[in-house]
């Protein structure tokens, strides 16, 4: 085409973002169960190229994680290109990028706290070596997927739900031809499976909110000043082959530095390549056309990284001791009983080391069963995944977990390995369940059971009801050797508040310390 008006880069780059964004909530979406065993979509392709979470994964786990293995060409498209992740990629920028007008700033330009970043990942990397996981509190993708998971697309879905079910039950016929039809599309597209609750919804809200909230001190306060992974992306950036080459000997002109989102542009209009996102605004606005981004060839001298010596040694310095305080607490011998972790969950510590707290488990998971831990792990354990009976189970025939795990934290199991895989072992509590309390027959807690042998077995008794009349009936009990933990018996018991039988974490597989005695016998042995 010649002649033809050349279309502005930024545009480009706007473009760059809303695919970026669109391909990222359709990953999300499809985070789900749909009918299907098998998930079909790499849906966790963005926290695997994420070189932050890749580096504090494997540096816990001591090992390279190949499953992380895109994050390396990351890292090497920041070295060619710089920081352009954070102004094309990252669906967390580009969601501060689509609200800043809702949110305008009121602070200035002032660049104070722009090095806390490198504080905070150099203190990431260090703790992780060490043995405290807390990538996944600050990691853009975890805060984002994780709000998203656990507070918004339920309370979407609620909203869909009783606005449509209200239309349903209350709207004349004429309405209902309009907005049944809307309903099964939305659906079909983009509403969940089916309607979840997560613990600790309104903390993940929170948090995603407080960095939308940010952008009042300034634009793109969390790239500038927190993001550990844009830390990360700077430090590669530093050196990379393209770079922008400022205006200079442009008079009093400022147009450029009032409009970089990053404030990467100084006063004598020189650009930091570590603060750059590309997002090629100052070029747009440049009256005299004087900024340019080139492969150029030329050394420039690269702006200072002016950090504090002893904030680096005290982040540092956090990130070796912090980690052995973990260790002299009495839940290192003595783990919360209740702390279920999902089939194929690696150990404990490598687990932790692993989880990047992104939810995509919790997500997924058919029965709702997988809610966030608080401290029931530790501080350092917070928002990883634990199964909590009473809300919902482990489904029998399901596997998604283990597929969408980015870090492998949670190992791909296949169906029969996870059917034989034990999270943990139900108990009865004699006092509650009502064919031992109260004389009330109730099989439901075995009809639920899924194990073919059934782990669940009966015996029968002769008890007195509360009327004191003798009546014959089927008390439960468990066959230990048969019970893998799903909890379903402890989420489908009828009793209302907590169940007669709970789930804990006695006899879990991956666990060899946590083996239950047992006589050998798979029936009632009496008493
Ligand atoms: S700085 Fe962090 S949150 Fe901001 S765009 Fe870059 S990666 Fe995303
Ligand atoms: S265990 Fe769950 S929350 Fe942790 S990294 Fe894997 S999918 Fe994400």
């Amino acid at each position: 085409m010649t002649g033809g008006k050349k279309i502005p880069h930024f545009y480009w780059r706007r473009l760059c973002q809303i695919f970026c964004f669109v391909l990222f909530s359709f990953l999300f979406i499809k985070t789900d169960y749909s009918g299907a065993d098998e998930i079909a979509y790499a849906v966790n392709l963005l926290f695997r190229i994420d070189p932050l979470l890749a580096a504090t994964a494997s540096l816990a786990a001591r090992t390279f994680i190949t499953l992380m293995l895109p994050a390396l060409f990351t890292l090497l498209f920041t070295f060619v290109l710089g920081r352009f992740f954070c102004g094309w990629v990252c669906p967390l920028g580009a969601l501060l990028d689509g609200g800043h007008r809702l949110v305008p700033p009121v602070g200035g330009k002032d660049g104070v706290y722009r090095n806390t970043k490198y504080y905070l990942l150099a203190f990431l990397l260090v703790a992780a070596w060490f043995g405290l996981p807390a990538a996944g509190y600050l990691d853009p993708f975890s805060i984002l997927v994780r709000g998203l998971t656990l507070a918004v697309y339920p309370a979407f879905n609620a909203l869909n739900t009783t606005f449509f079910t209200f239309t349903y039950q209350h709207g004349p016929d004429w309405l209902n031809s309009m907005t049944e039809p809307v309903y099964a599309f939305l659906k079909y597209t983009i509403l969940p499976f089916d309607q979840k609750y997560y613990d600790l919804a309104l903390l993940s809200l929170f948090i995603l909110i407080s960095v939308i909230l940010l952008e009042r001190v300034e634009r793109r306060f969390f790239c500038r000043n927190l993001c550990p992974l844009g830390a990360m992306l700077a430090v590669t950036a530093r050196f990379s082959l393209l770079r922008g080459i400022g205006g200079s000997k442009c008079g009093k002109c400022r147009n450029c530095r009032e409009v970089c989102r990053m404030g990467a542009i100084d006063e004598e209009r020189k650009i930091s390549r570590s603060d750059c996102n590309l997002c090629l605004d100052c070029v747009a606005v440049c009256p005299g056309r004087k900024i340019s981004f080139a492969f150029a060839g030329r050394s420039e001298a690269r702006t200072p990284f002016n950090l504090s010596r002893r904030a680096l040694v005290s982040a540092i310095g956090a990130g070796v001791i912090l980690p052995f305080f973990l260790k002299g607490r009495s839940m290192a011998v003595n783990p919360d009983p209740f702390l279920i972790r999902p089939p194929g969950a690696l150990p404990e510590d490598e687990f932790l080391g692993r989880c990047v707290r992104c939810g995509e488990c919790m997500k997924v998971c058919i029965g709702n069963g997988l809610q966030p831990t608080f401290f029931e792990a530790g501080i350092e354990g917070l928002f990883s995944p634990k199964l909590r009976g009473r809300t919902g189970y482990c489904e029998f025939n399901c596997t998604l977990c283990g597929q969408v795990c980015p870090t492998g934290a949670i190992r791909k199991l296949a169906l029969q390995e996870k059917q034989r895989t034990r999270i943990g072992h139900a108990w009865f509590d004699k006092n509650r369940c009502l064919p031992y309390a109260s004389g009330i027959p109730c099989i439901v807690c075995e009809e639920h059971c899924p194990t073919p042998e059934k782990a669940i077995k009966f015996r029968e008794a002769v008890v007195l009801d509360d009327n004191g009349t003798e009546v014959v009936l089927k008390q439960p009990y468990l066959v230990d050797s048969l019970c893998i933990g799903c909890g379903i018996c402890e989420t489908k018991c009828p009793l209302p508040g907590a169940s007669a039988v709970r789930v804990t974490s006695a006899g879990e597989s991956r666990d060899p310390d946590s083996i239950i005695p047992t006589t050998g016998g798979t029936g009632y042995l009496g008493g």
